[in-house]
């Protein structure tokens, strides 16, 4: 990418409100998937009480400060969230619904994996107020997720979609394509039951291998072989299709819905709204700034217990970072961006070099445009990246 124009931008509006998005970090699990990147902790579940304590001591200092409410969405990420003891759980909504309260169209997302759920706890969760599931599926293939070290059977996925639906209207499905050991037959059989089971949203992720995870030794190692590029992105291809006949709008990359039923809280991440984050590595954006917790977690108790903070850096973004943010969260979005908005802070040699490439595109149908806004068209989802970068670069 070219950085020599970086000076000549001018600065963006960065003011977008104030926050009623929450994002609360579970860190415990079961087990370490071998492919996970996130701020995960497993075999350490004796925190898990003082882990809920120092949390609700972060989330009491943060609104001390910083009044706020109604909330809209709350997201339970993790981590396993599902492990969270419900009543203890149920503590932290309550604190929340009494200090902040609810939008009246508020959506509070649980994400949930297969193998930790009872009946018991579905009941609790929706008496807590949960009013939507996502559900960790990643496949239905219980061996390759075995050799992934995540242990979950396909028994229990299903178990879980049959008692999830009557008590949650809105429930939504993680997959990844290209988990090694799945072929493209075993994966189209996988979608063709998905797409008939009585859920709304669906999200589907590239499995990535990410440094320093177990996966990452394995690939590099060559004990472990991931199918083939071509193969994934086709079956990525066909699925699109499969989910598009079946009902489920794509309005964004990688995830897919059936109408109304987007994802409100991650609408906030792409829209670049601001959102508050607690618990162990939890990010957050004030609509200026980005900022991540601690991830160690003896460090977080310590410095919630001493100042209810525990900031491990702090970003401000350039405006050329903002700008950025824009294009590629505005791109990745079916909905598209807004042209206007984007030609705003270029120098008029800016304009000229991004409407010049934005043609290019055009003429190329990787993208379309229509009343002032341009997104990309299916063929130029497949290659977003590359579109993004092109028009990036001026
Ligand atoms: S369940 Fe999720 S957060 Fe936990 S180890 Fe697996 S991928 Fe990571």
């Amino acid at each position: 990418m070219h950085h020599s124009n970086d000076h000549t931008l001018r600065p963006v509006s960065k003011d977008t409100g104030s926050v009623s998005s929450f994002y609360i970090h579970w860190p415990f699990c079961p087990y370490r998937c071998h492919f996970c990147p996130f701020v995960a902790l497993a075999g350490q579940d004796e925190h898990m009480p003082e882990y809920h304590k120092i949390l609700i001591q972060e989330i009491e200092t943060y609104l001390k400060t910083h009044p706020t409410g109604p909330l809209k969405t709350i997201f339970f990420g993790g981590g396993t969230p599902s492990t969270y003891p419900p009543e203890l759980l149920t503590e932290t909504l309550e604190l929340l619904a009494d200090r902040c309260g609810f939008e009246q169209d508020h959506e509070i997302t649980l994400e949930v994996n297969p193998g930790t759920v009872s009946p018991t706890k579905l009941a609790a969760w929706k008496n807590a107020g949960i009013n939507r599931l996502s559900i960790g599926v990643q496949s239905l293939k219980d061996d390759v997720l075995k050799k992934l070290n995540r242990h979950q059977k396909a028994e229990e996925v299903r178990w879980l979609i049959t008692h999830a639906a009557p008590l949650f209207d809105n429930v939504s499905v993680d997959l990844i394509v290209g988990l090694p050991g799945v072929s493209p037959t075993e994966w189209r059989e996988m979608i063709a039951s998905v797409v008939t089971w009585p859920i709304q949203h669906v999200s589907m992720y590239f499995l990535t291998v990410h440094e320093d995870t177990q996966l990452y030794y394995g690939v590099t190692s060559k004990t472990v072989t991931l199918p083939c590029d071509d193969e994934v992105v086709d079956l990525y291809h066909e699925t699109i299709e499969t989910f598009a006949k079946a009902g489920f709008d794509q309005y964004e990359i990688s995830n897919f819905s059936r109408a109304g039923w987007h994802s409100k809280h991650n609408s906030v991440y792409w829209q670049r709204k601001p959102y508050k984050g607690f618990g162990l590595g939890a990010c957050s954006f004030d609509g200026k700034q980005r900022t991540q917790n601690t991830k160690n977690l003896l460090k977080y108790f310590e410095e919630i217990r001493n100042t209810g903070i525990s900031v491990l850096f702090t970003e401000d973004l350039s405006d050329k970072q903002v700008w950025l943010e824009q294009l590629m969260l505005g791109l990745r979005q079916r909905r598209g961006i807004v042209v206007a908005d984007i030609l705003e802070p270029l120098t008029e040699k800016e304009k000229k070099e991004f409407s010049k490439k934005s043609q290019e595109l055009l003429n190329a149908r990787l993208v379309s445009a229509s009343e002032g806004k341009m997104m990309l068209t299916p063929a130029g989802l497949s290659v977003a990246n590359e579109v993004i970068v092109k028009l990036s670069c001026i």
